[in-house]
């Protein structure tokens, strides 16, 4: 039994551990870094990395079949699974190897194996005893299935389809949120069947229903089946794949796989916990404004506190409390304001407050919201996108939300943030040049039109 002491001691080495660690480094704290699997954690290993390099392969395959509209003729000979996922795991590899190298340069301690609380100044691993001023907990998140449904065979989730090395040609997805909506689109077009199966009335439910509408419509078109207000009932499985059951009766869904797309738990339990008092609510750590537990001195940050749980919002978080406990004065971005982007096709990308609730919170009379169509936009044309920018304003005040739907928007999203963020009122941004011809030109068209001067809109 060793003993070791630090100034900080970091549980979870994923997206919000690593970026704590590293930051704390920085301003000159003594730090030990805790993993009991892989550095890098689910966004390098089962999410937001591996999951978009295999969406590569899948717009590759769309432009194949874009290129006839343009005069370039391809044909599609075939989609080799082993060598899509052998692209996969070698971007994967690459950033942990990355990855590792930088920590390793920041000489940080890293101790593999599982911690837990002992006590709030106290984390063990193994035979090791880590003592810090301060800890902080970032033990992420897993893949949630409902009671009854057990995840075994061809029902899975995203874990396992990114360990597949094969393309489904039926697939039933159960959850019509990012990852449902990502794996329905790319395994749509990598030449898949596919039945999404959504328990409310629309896809992408947290997006501004204006937002849900065209990817409805934008997947319909695609091919991609899709039921809402449904019900998952139960699944069977033989030899021919998966059968799934709904409370809308009718028909069983007959696919290769099923995948259970229905959120993410947090990875709260056995940790601790109970012992040393820290507050939870369904497993989620409960933390202040400042990412504060109830116990002085113990942290929680990323995907194990209640919010969004997203890759970027947790290196935020992480920051932020490597800021906090050295002393600094950092800024927290609520939720509302961290961008999201779905990378299904076409894309998804918002920032800031919906209609709906910036109605609720200004009053519907308060606030204008305009839509400029990507139709009006030659980038977009060139590229054969449908969809829109959607900007909300407070009348006479900045701008609250940013929506946009269409191919790459995704990559909108930096300048949306920046608006919604700093505040800025349309009439601000109106008066500033963006390059011809972009996509971004479409925030700035809808900023133009928002502030009463509307240039390619009528
Ligand atoms: C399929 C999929 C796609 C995604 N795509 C995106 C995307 O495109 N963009 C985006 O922003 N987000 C995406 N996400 C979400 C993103 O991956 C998470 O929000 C992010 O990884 C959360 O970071 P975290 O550090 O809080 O948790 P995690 O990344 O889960 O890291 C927690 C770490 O703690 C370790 N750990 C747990 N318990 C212990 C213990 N007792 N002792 C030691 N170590 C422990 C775990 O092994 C893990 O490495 C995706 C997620 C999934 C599943």
């Amino acid at each position: 039994m060793a003993d070791h002491n630090f100034d900080l001691v970091v549980l979870g080495g994923g997206s919000a551990g690593y970026a704590a660690a590293i930051r704390a480094k920085q301003l000159g704290q003594t730090v030990a870094l805790v993993e009991k699997d892989k550095l890098g954690g689910t966004c390098l290993h089962r999410g937001c990395v591996p999951t978009k390099a295999i969406l590569h392969a899948g717009e590759v395959a769309d432009a194949v079949e874009d290129g006839a509209r343009l005069g370039v003729n391809l044909k599609l000979e075939g989609i080799d699974g082993a060598k899509i996922a052998a692209f996969r795991d070698g971007i994967v590899s690459g950033k942990f190897k990355g990855l590792q190298g930088l920590l390793k340069a920041k000489k940080i301690d890293v101790f593999a194996g599982e911690g837990r609380l002992v006590d709030a100044k106290t984390v063990q691993v193994g035979d090791d005893k880590l003592i810090a001023k301060n800890v902080v907990l970032a033990t992420g998140s897993f893949s949630r299935s409902i009671p009854g449904l057990e995840i075994t065979g061809n029902v899975i989730t995203s874990d396992q389809a990114l360990l597949m090395d094969w393309v489904p040609q039926r697939a039933v997805v159960l959850g019509g949120g990012v990852i449902g909506l990502e794996f329905a689109s790319l395994w749509r077009a990598l030449g898949a069947e596919v039945t999404i199966i959504e328990g409310l009335p629309h896809l992408a439910p947290a997006e501004d229903e204006a937002i849900s509408k065209a990817l409805e419509r934008a997947y319909k078109k695609r091919g991609i089946n899709f039921q809402l207000s449904t019900k998952f009932e139960s699944v069977t499985q033989d030899e021919y794949g998966v059968h799934v059951k709904t409370d809308k009766g009718g028909e069983t869904i007959d696919g290769d796989v099923l995948l259970v797309a229905i959120g993410r738990g947090p990875v709260t339990q056995n940790i601790g916990l109970e012992e040393v008092g820290v507050e939870t609510d369904r497993g989620f750590v409960l933390v202040n404004d400042k990412l504060e537990t109830n116990v002085p001195g113990v942290y929680a940050i990323g995907d194990i506190t209640p919010g969004l749980q997203l890759a970027h919002r947790s290196f935020q978080h992480g920051i932020f409390v490597a800021e906090q406990i050295a002393g600094q004065s950092p800024v927290l971005v609520e939720d509302k304001n961290v961008p999201k982007v779905t990378y299904c096709e076409p894309q998804v990308a918002s920032v800031g407050l919906s209609e709906k609730k910036a109605a609720e919170e200004y009053g519907a009379d308060n606030i204008t919201a305009y839509e400029y169509n990507l139709a009006g936009n030659a980038k977009s044309s060139i590229l054969g996108t449908a969809g829109f920018v959607k900007a909300i304003r407070v009348n006479d005040g900045p701008v609250v939300g940013i929506h946009m739907i269409g191919a790459r928007v995704g990559e909108l999203v930096g300048e949306a943030q920046l608006i919604v963020n700093w505040d800025a009122y349309p009439e601000d941004v109106a008066q500033l040049v963006h390059a011809h011809p972009t996509q971004v030109e479409t925030i700035g068209e809808a900023m133009m039109a928002l502030a009463g001067r509307p240039l390619h809109a009528i």
